[in-house]
């Protein structure tokens, strides 16, 4: 862009240094160029002007023509008001001002036409609009102002400075005089042909002096185009870029190891997703660079096996695989599944969590040294600095969202090459979070849950219906199965959840005496062997119900237990219910998950219970979520700093995303450096906000 742009904000004539300064800490407007890209909040429709007699129904903010013909001082108790009246051809109105009453009684024209806008309020009988902006009707026809009226990001320190919407529409009507004509465009000819863009200027000036709800629309669209293009061009560069140049392992045989496992030892046949995504994960594994793949799956569509065989691949090739869990019980529970499968292949496979004794810590750090151990399975305990392996080669990460991303990046610095890294989740992403977060990585999908099991069956049911609960659980018990109850334990109100538990633990032992039943709990406050025996209790068959807190949420394994009671479930996230309820529907039975709550209901609370009831499709569900709670709230603060965008959402924008990275994948195979004549500026451009604003940091 154009030096001039560059220009520091207090130099466009009517800012100066102290609403300059507010502009620069309140929205973060420091040149020309920021000021341009302060885009409306909405727009108010200021074609239509209402007449006095119409106020009845209108909307909030509403313009009319007419004239002000008295002003008082009207004393309160509360303070001083100043009143005017204000009359057009169908009737009076009133016009209050609790503040800044001087310049008011000094300005306020009188006994001329003008044109008042505000917010209107009926109070014993009439209308008033209080702290109108008021306009004389011959300037109001002068200015250059459109039909949508902007409505700019504003704050309490800027309202103090007088820096309203007006104010800045006139700041960037004469931020247009000053730069007419140096918005050079910023897209390749073809693509705004191809796709109808408005051009770069025409967009500009139209996301800010509208010139009707047409020209509005192409303007936002070309703007969250272009906004959405970048990203994806920066993302999808990254990723080819990691393909040429940071090495990895060449994993060139498929050997020994997987070959047996796949012909003699596999459990079941694999679906036809989990047999494409092994493929994907082969041929990836296959080049000299470093694989870098998120595995999406909803819970039970069997991303354990792909994970395992994947590691075969590894050490088929002489390298060794690591397993890293979020918590104890998932890692032990790993451990144990895939011991079983590892022993048919005479693996040598450990597990290291923080509760490993020394002893066989030391073990552990030595036989990966040197190479003995195979596959290392267990939580953050990986990280440590003493856990060395003698050759990496593939590291797994499963239920990727409770890992920040500097742990999954100092899981690769172990090696002076990189290993391949597979990122599992249960949690599934909605595409187009996905690929606006992770458009670095690619990402394999698991789509279709192993044949023969039967959809979990969700009900809702009130506190007050407690009595039928128990007794429908009283049957499935005698039936053979086991239940789950799950109480809600987050963090703010750790003590009162915590009570809740404990309440509901001693109810239930109540309702469910021995020796005819026999109940489990397992809590974050147990100790993890206490936790581990408990679990294996339940495990076993040994105890009829497992009275827990969300630490059972991902991962667990217990096919015969049937019934998922939530309890509180208003208190839980969608994703959260989801992950819950996938612990049931393991096994041959029909399954049933029960989300009791009380009879008060948010309308989220209630869209949210409705959904569980309605599907068990996670992506689904995903969509729901992202919906409701914003990208930025699903994905946590430290990831979000990419979806700090301008104009665009990921969510009310899908369909731009899409086409904005179609667009950029197409661009970059054709010409990856963008060398091509016609993508010079592009490239400039991509040049400049690749060193002004790193995305890349925020990914990996
Ligand atoms: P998740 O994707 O939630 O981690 P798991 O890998 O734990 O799912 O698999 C869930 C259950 O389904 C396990 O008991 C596993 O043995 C079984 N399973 C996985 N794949 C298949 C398959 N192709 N056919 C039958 N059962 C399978
Ligand atoms: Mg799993």
């Amino acid at each position: 862009m154009n030096h001039l742009l560059h220009t520091p904000i207090e130099y466009l004539k009517g800012v100066g240094p102290a609403r300059g300064a507010a502009l620069r800490k309140e929205l973060g407007i420091n040149t020309y160029e920021d000021l341009i890209q302060c885009y409306p909040n909405r727009y108010i429709d200021r074609t239509r002007y209402y007449k006095v007699n119409e106020l009845k129904n209108q909307p909030a903010e509403v313009q009319l023509i007419g004239k002000i013909i008295t002003l008082k001082t009207v004393e309160q108790k509360r303070g001083k008001r100043l009143v005017a009246n204000f009359i057009d051809d169908t009737g009076p109105m009133e016009l209050i001002w609790f503040q800044g009453h001087k310049w008011i009684k000094e300005n306020l024209p009188l006994n001329v036409p003008v044109v008042i806008f505000g917010k209107c309020t009926l109070f014993n009988q009439t209308y008033s609009m209080s702290h109108p902006e008021i306009e004389l009707l011959k300037d109001h026809e002068q200015n250059l102002r459109s039909a949508m009226q902007p409505v700019y990001p504003s704050t309490e320190a800027l309202g103090n400075k007088g820096i309203t919407s007006r104010v800045m529409s006139r700041m960037m009507q004469q931020l247009f005089l000053e730069t007419q004509n140096l918005f050079v465009e910023t897209l390749p000819e073809y693509l705004l042909n191809e796709l109808k863009l408005m051009p770069k200027k025409d967009a500009l000036f139209n996301i800010h002096f509208p010139k009707s709800n047409e020209k509005l629309a192409q303007a936002q669209f070309r703007l969250k185009f272009e906004e959405l293009f970048f990203i994806q061009l920066q993302l999808i560069t990254k990723n080819l870029i990691r393909k040429h140049k940071i090495k990895g392992h060449a994993f060139t045989q498929v050997g020994e190891y997987f070959n047996t496992f796949f012909q003699n030892h596999l459990p079941f046949d694999l679906t036809s997703a989990q047999k494409r995504v092994l493929k994907e994960i082969r041929n990836d594994m296959g080049h000299p660079a470093q694989m870098n793949r998120l595995l999406q799956g909803d819970v039970g569509s069997g991303k354990t096996i792909v994970a395992f065989m994947s590691m075969l691949l590894a050490i088929d090739n002489g390298f060794q695989s690591c397993l890293m869990a979020p918590t104890e019980i998932l890692a032990n529970q790993h451990f144990l599944g895939l011991s079983e499968l590892a022993q048919t292949l005479n693996l040598n496979i450990k597990i290291l969590t923080g509760s490993t004794k020394t002893a066989d810590r030391k073990i552990i750090h030595e036989e990966l040294e040197n190479g003995q151990l195979h596959i290392l399975i267990g939580t953050h305990a990986l990280l440590e600095d003493k856990v060395k392996f003698k050759n990496l080669g593939l590291a797994i990460i499963d239920e990727q969202h409770r890992f920040g991303v500097e742990q999954r990046s100092k899981l690769w610095q172990k090696n002076e090459t990189p290993p391949h890294v597979l990122v599992m989740t249960a949690t599934p992403i909605p595409r187009t979070l996905a690929m606006s977060l992770y458009g670095d990585l690619d990402i394999s999908i698991i789509d279709e849950l192993p044949p023969g099991r039967k959809p979990i069956q969700t009900v809702h049911r009130f506190d007050t219906n407690r009595l039928k609960v128990w007794k429908f659980i009283r049957d499935e018990i005698h039936k053979g199965r086991q239940i789950y109850i799950v109480y809600p334990l987050i963090q703010e109100s750790e003590k009162m959840d915590f009570k809740d538990l404990m309440d509901g633990y001693e109810s239930i032992s109540r309702d469910f005496p021995l020796p005819l039943y026999s109940i489990s709990i397992v809590h974050g406050k147990m100790k993890p062997a206490d936790k581990d025996a408990e679990m294996k209790r339940f495990a076993e068959g040994k105890t009829n119900i497992m009275v827990a807190t969300t630490v059972i949420e991902v991962g667990v394994n217990i096919p015969n237990a049937s019934v998922m009671i939530i309890e509180s479930a208003e208190r839980f996230g969608l994703s959260q219910l989801h992950q819950l309820r996938g612990r049931v529907g393991r096994g041959a039975e029909q399954s049933y998950c029960i989300l009791m709550t009380s009879h008060k209901l948010s309308s989220d609370t209630k869209t949210r219970i409705e959904t569980m009831c309605r599907t068990n499709d996670g992506f689904e569900i995903a969509e729901v979520d992202l919906k409701l709670r914003g990208p930025g709230d699903i994905m946590g603060k430290q990831q979000s700093g990419v979806l700090n965008l301008q104009i665009a959402d990921i969510v009310r924008d899908k369909e731009i995303l899409l086409t904005a990275r179609h667009e950029a994948v197409k661009l970059l195979k054709d010409d990856p450096s963008m060398l091509n004549p016609e993508h010079a500026r592009l490239r400039e451009i991509f040049l400049e906000l690749s060193r002004k604003k790193n995305i890349w940091n925020y990914i990996s």
